[in-house]
């Protein structure tokens, strides 16, 4: 299966058809506010689209955990308010997901009308993947459009389960996840950089043991390094260290220079007295960290190391901080690495930022414009990385 090869909406007739499109409007919100509405902004191309084009339309999405019940606190009201507000039509909300008001609601539309279900958690067998669930879902439509990549990775019945009885397609959101990523996967601009860092390898062994088959250079940062240095024999002093991951982390560096791999870790750390964003800090070469020393971020040394690897890079993907990003005095690693890939764009690599932590960086600095892509999926992205099939792109017709 090549997810290059996924239908998307330009690909199937939808004028005249009632289409259910699963989206992801789980939105930040507090006491009943929407804090960001980012995501609703995101999922419009494809309902403008679909309006344009005479269909009739049916959003639905999860909002938030609710248990399976209806419960007001996670009503989708506020989303289908904010839906119109942008949309500048009624945007009607069913009294359920798919009972007796989903069904007359969505029998009553006509052609470039839009209507929003209820939270699809309010179904008890949604996150089951339930069979009959999934059929409800079906019988509300004639056509299945999912954008929702956020929730890809999760075979769920509106994520996954309805496509089995509709034909289907991806929307545009989800369109431009499989363009970028997926080429960058399977037939990138080389070289192919990794730029892997955060917390720890056990997060990452799976998007490492991916990318290593396919990268020219995988660059190795964050608190994952000192697994590294371990292998190396380094000592490390109270630096976050796996010491189960050690015998891994040997293993990956032998499979690099098997196969000619570029694998770089840091040359040198900047080091602190304890994890607290004020605590004092020295810079140290990997091989002399004192022992009451822990590693929050690359030295300057490895700042230029890192930046002069990926100023030639064809495509770069990049998953996870260089150091403690969150905090000013530890943050110099991640934004010098932001820069070099910003600068790399510049020059015509593709750019793939995936990760939470990543992406937040990224933004905080203002570059989110300069990268050519920032996943929208957490989770999603990870698996995606990870080389795993994702069931809610899985299930979408082939071209
Ligand atoms: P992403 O969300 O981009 O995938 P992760 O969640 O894997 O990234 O990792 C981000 C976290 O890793 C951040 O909270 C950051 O503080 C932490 N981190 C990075 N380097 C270190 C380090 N040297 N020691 C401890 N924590 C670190
Ligand atoms: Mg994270």
């Amino acid at each position: 299966m090549s997810v290059l090869n996924k239908k998307t909406v330009e690909d199937i007739e939808v004028a005249g058809k009632k289409v259910l499109v699963r989206c992801d409007f789980n939105v930040k919100m507090e006491n009943g506010v929407i804090t960001s509405d980012k995501r609703v902004v995101a999922a419009l191309p494809t309902i403008e689209y679909l309006i344009n084009k005479g269909a009739k339309v049916i959003l639905c999405s999860h909002l938030g955990r609710p248990k399976g019940e209806f419960d007001p606190e996670f009503s989708m009201a506020p989303v289908a308010e904010c839906l119109s507000k942008y949309l500048g039509k009624e945007v009607k909300l069913a009294a359920d997901v798919v009972g007796e008001s989903a069904q007359a609601l969505a029998a009553s539309l006509n052609d470039g009308d839009v209507m929003l279900l209820e939270n699809v958690r309010f179904e008890k067998g949604e996150t089951k993947n339930d069979e009959e669930l999934s059929k409800k879902f079906a019988a509300l439509a004639e056509v299945y459009v999912n954008d929702a990549f956020g929730s890809a990775h999760r075979a769920h019945s509106s994520t996954a389960g309805v496509a089995a009885f509709l034909p289907s397609a991806c929307g545009f959101l989800i369109q431009k996840e499989l363009e970028v990523m997926g080429k960058a996967l399977e037939n990138p601009v080389r070289p192919l950089v990794a730029i892997l860092g955060g917390a720890k390898v056990s997060d990452k062994i799976g998007v490492i043991e991916n990318l290593i088959d396919k990268c020219d250079t995988l660059i190795v940062g964050g608190g994952m390094s000192y697994t590294f240095f371990r292998a190396l024999g380094y000592s490390v002093g109270i630096s976050l260290c796996e010491e189960d991951k050690i015998e891994l982390a040997s293993s990956l560096m032998a499979k690099a220079k098997i196969r000619g791999i570029n694998l770089m870790i840091p040359i040198d750390n900047k080091l602190g007295k304890e994890f607290d964003a004020n605590t004092e800090s020295i810079i140290v070469d990997s091989d002399s960290i004192p022992d009451g020393w822990m590693g929050l971020d690359i030295g300057s040394k490895t700042q230029e190391l890192f930046a002069n690897a990926i100023e030639g890079a064809g495509t770069i993907i990049w998953n996870g901080p260089m150091g403690v990003s969150e905090w000013e005095n530890f943050a110099g690693g991640t934004i010098a690495v932001a820069t070099a890939v910003a600068n790399a764009t510049d020059k015509g690599a593709v750019s793939i930022i995936g990760g939470g932590d990543s992406a937040a960086a990224v933004k905080k600095l203002g570059f989110e414009k300069k990268m050519t892509h920032i996943s929208t999926g957490g989770g999603a992205s990870l698996e995606f990385l990870e080389g795993k099939e994702l069931p809610g792109i899985a299930c979408i017709n082939d071209k």
